[in-house]
C-alpha cells in the first residue's frame, strides 16, 4: 500500500500515512481541524518510479518502439509534400 504525506494548510502539522487506493485523502487536519494538503513527490517516489523506468527504458530500446515508424511515415510524406510544393 502507498503511504501518503501529509501538511495541515493551517497549522503546518506534517505526517505520513498508509493508505489503500479506495481509500479517500484526507482533508482534514487531526491536530486543527484545518485544511489538509497531500504532499507528492516526497514518500511516494518509489512506489512510482518503478513504472517510469519500464516506460523509460521501453521507449529508449531502438526497434521494438511502436510509434518510430509511422512517425518516419509522416515525416517522408511532409518533405515528399515539401518538395512537390517547391516544383509546382
Ligand atoms: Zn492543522
Amino acid at each position: 500500500m502507498p503511504t501518503y504525506a501529509y501538511r495541515c494548510a493551517d497549522c503546518g502539522h506534517a505526517f505520513d500515512i498508509v493508505q489503500s487506493f479506495s481509500e479517500n485523502s484526507l482533508t482534514v487536519c487531526p491536530e486543527c481541524a484545518g485544511v489538509l494538503r497531500k504532499q507528492f513527490g516526497s514518500v511516494g517516489v518509489t512506489f512510482k518510479g518503478s513504472g517510469f523506468y519500464r516506460t523509460d527504458s521501453r521507449a529508449s530500446g531502438s526497434s521494438a518502439a511502436p510509434g518510430k515508424p509511422a512517425a518516419k511515415a509522416a515525416e517522408s510524406v511532409k518533405s515528399k509534400a515539401k518538395s512537390a510544393a517547391k516544383a509546382a
